[in-house]
């Protein structure tokens, strides 16, 4: 069994997905998300406003071979729902990028496009770490598909003829990503991924690869940023604003990824706004309702509080003026005009980049 004593004290990283459009960004997430329900486990995953929540016990089985869950005490990966590049930019946390780690998407045959690029300088910029998935192998000409297979397994189905056309796609990309200034290798040669970006060939549809995606995402964030997750639970809760909603019934609500702490209803919270920050109290924390249920009930559930690392719909009073990509803090013990300056000074760095770019 998976020892998860630590859970409680180390939060899951988040992950956001980003490339050209058509590369497959959608498709991978339902893949993941679809490939880890059939897993049949209860709680295989959990559905989050904007995000999804992966846990290690689901991607182990998943990824099968390639995983030792023992190696591994963080508590699984959340996945954002790709916002467009422009939010991406402007998703924040304190003055990092939101997401913790960052999967570029690029289609195998297309290589590099615009908004690859645009989703490059934006991960250099921030200083995300990422990894390359070199989508679409099925489409290769002559392929034989492994459905849900680790990458390597697949190759050995394939003819030479098809493994050296992908190869030659698989090195045109690992040239772009030098070129923009990335050494970068396929993942099993990668020796230090501090200094080397993997590339993970796999098919968003077929979801061969899949396993291998998922398990170098897993040991990057064990090996790296395991620091960077060591939260206290129960500190005042930090989060970014994904987007502002009209829900009927509770006017004007915040998408928000909380990545620190805990937020809980009743809470006192500063929210960044399009002029002053918004000093308001939550009304209602809203999570979506298990799928079977929603058909006869309302859409959203109502909780009591959430942790770190999650996505959760906050409805309180005055977030019309709330902005996407603006900061959210519980104010519980300090005093309300410290965090609403704190929540200014961030706001500006936003403007500053924003400008900048
Ligand atoms: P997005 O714009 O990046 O979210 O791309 P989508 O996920 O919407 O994919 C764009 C198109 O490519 C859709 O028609 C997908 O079915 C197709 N597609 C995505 N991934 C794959 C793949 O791995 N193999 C094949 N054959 N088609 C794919």
């Amino acid at each position: 069994m998976t020892d998860h004593t630590n859970a409680d004290t180390l939060r899951t990283p988040i992950v956001a997905v980003l490339g050209h459009v058509d590369h497959g960004k959608t498709s991978l997430l339902d893949k993941i998300r679809g490939s880890a329900v059939s897993e049949g486990e209860a709680g295989a995953i959990t559905q989050h406003i904007g995000a999804t929540d992966i846990p290690l016990d689901t991607i182990s089985g998943m990824a099968g071979e390639l995983i030792d869950p023992t190696d591994f005490d963080l508590p699984g990966l959340l996945f954002i729902d790709t916002p467009g590049h422009h939010s991406f930019s402007t998703l924040r946390a304190r003055g990092g990028a939101l997401a913790d780690i960052a999967v570029l998407v690029v289609d195998v045959n297309d290589g590099f496009q615009p908004q690859t690029e645009e989703a490059i300088d934006i991960l250099r910029r921030t200083g995300t770490p990422f990894v390359v998935a070199a989508n679409k192998v099925d489409t290769t000409p002559g392929w034989n598909p492994q459905a849900g297979q680790p990458i390597q397994r697949s190759l050995e189905a394939q003819s030479e003829r098809a493994e050296s056309m992908l190869n030659e796609n698989l090195y045109e990309i690992i040239g772009q990503l030098s070129d923009a200034g990335f050494s970068a290798d396929l993942y099993w040669r990668v020796q230090d991924f501090q200094k080397n970006i993997g590339v993970v060939p796999l098919s968003a549809i077929t979801g061969e690869g899949v396993p291998d995606l998922l398990t170098v995402l897993m040991g990057l964030s064990q090996r790296f940023m395991k620091e960077e997750m060591a939260i206290d639970v129960f500190g005042a809760g930090e989060g970014t604003v994904l987007e502002v909603k009209d829900e009927r019934g509770f006017g004007a609500t915040i998408d928000t990824v909380v990545y620190d702490g805990v937020v809980r209803n009743g809470d006192r919270i500063v929210v960044g706004g399009q002029e002053d920050p918004i000093d308001t109290e939550i009304r209602a924390l809203l999570q979506p309702r298990p799928l079977e249920e929603i058909r006869t009930e309302k859409q959203f559930e109502k909780v009591a509080e959430v942790g770190a690392a999650a996505g959760v719909k906050i409805a309180a009073p005055d977030l019309d003026r709330a902005m996407a990509g603006a900061p959210v803090r519980v104010v519980r013990d300090r005093p309300v005009e410290e965090v609403v300056e704190e929540v200014k000074a961030e706001l500006a760095e936003i403007e500053v980049e924003t400008a900048e770019n």
